[in-house]
């Protein structure tokens, strides 16, 4: 059994994107443990924000049930605040994350990784699937952990199947739905996530993916998840129904399987203490 650390920036983000993952690993024995880069300030403010309580206790607790969800052991905070998407007036504020020094939020991570004495460590890829300056700030932030750390975890970054994404928003649209656009493009300019010949693992979930759909709705005081929740619950498993991850060291080809029990290749074989 290992220790499988899952780093996601903003509180709701591990319900569209490694939930899945997360939910199996556990059930079969595996400690996972979850750690959110920044605290959700400033996300939705929820209606009925009841007194004394705060956007950030509010995502706390949606954090803690979705873990609930999951079995997750344990949520872990880094501390920085959200960046806002890009353009937004706190991308300037202090304490945001996407300003932070890499190797100050790197050695906040590396000595979390340390403390669980992680065998494995989830990250995002080099655009955190669509340029949000937070998704990007992790992919850095899980690099230098990674280097940082007493002994060199397993590092997978999750993404998007932009080609799969693509053969989603092209039938979505065809079929008159608004809003989607099978040429959009992320925060950064970029397509979103990561061309299908550049992924290494296609996790598929079977039924978990409504126990999924279950812990994303723990989160729904924020508006976009709100909207997820919203389309036809029969289209919940084949938008989010298949967890894709690079592993970087792998030869090419994605391969449809459960990284979880295959460490065979892109694993360091021996441990050298740093
Ligand atoms: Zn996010």
């Amino acid at each position: 059994m290992s220790t499988i650390v899952f780093v996601h920036a903003h509180p709701d983000d591990e319900g569209t994107a490694t939930a899945g993952t997360m939910i199996r690993a556990a059930r079969e024995g595996h400690r996972v443990v979850v750690v959110y880069c920044t605290d959700g300030d400033p996300g939705d403010v929820p209606d009925d924000l009841a007194p004394g309580e705060t956007v950030v206790s509010r995502r706390r607790g949606e954090a803690e049930a979705s873990a609930a969800i999951t079995g997750t052991a344990r949520v872990a905070w880094l501390g920085y605040g959200d960046s806002g998407m890009t353009g937004w007036a706190q991308n300037h504020t202090d304490g945001v994350f996407s300003r932070a020094d890499v190797n100050d939020a790197g050695r906040r991570l590396a000595d979390l990784l340390d403390e669980e004495n992680a065998d494995t460590v989830v990250g995002y890829d080099w655009h955190g699937g669509y340029g949000h300056p937070d998704h990007v700030m992790l992919h850095k932030t899980t690099l230098a952990a990674v280097e940082l750390a007493a002994r060199r975890p397993r590092y997978l970054e999750v993404t998007m199947n932009r080609d799969l994404m693509r053969q989603m928003f092209t039938l979505a649209a065809e079929m008159g739905m608004e809003g989607f656009d099978p040429d959009t493009r992320g925060d950064d300019g970029n397509p979103i996530g990561t061309a299908e010949a550049e992924l290494h693992w296609a996790v598929d979930l079977g039924d978990d993916v409504m126990t999924k759909r279950e812990a994303l709705a723990c989160h729904a005081s924020q508006t976009d998840v709100k909207q997820l929740l919203e389309l036809p619950v029969e289209m919940f498993p084949f938008a989010f129904g298949t967890e894709h991850y690079i592993e970087p060291g792998r030869p090419p080809g994605m391969v449809r399987g459960w990284w979880v029990d295959d460490p065979s290749v892109g694993r360091p074989t021996s441990v050298t203490p740093r």
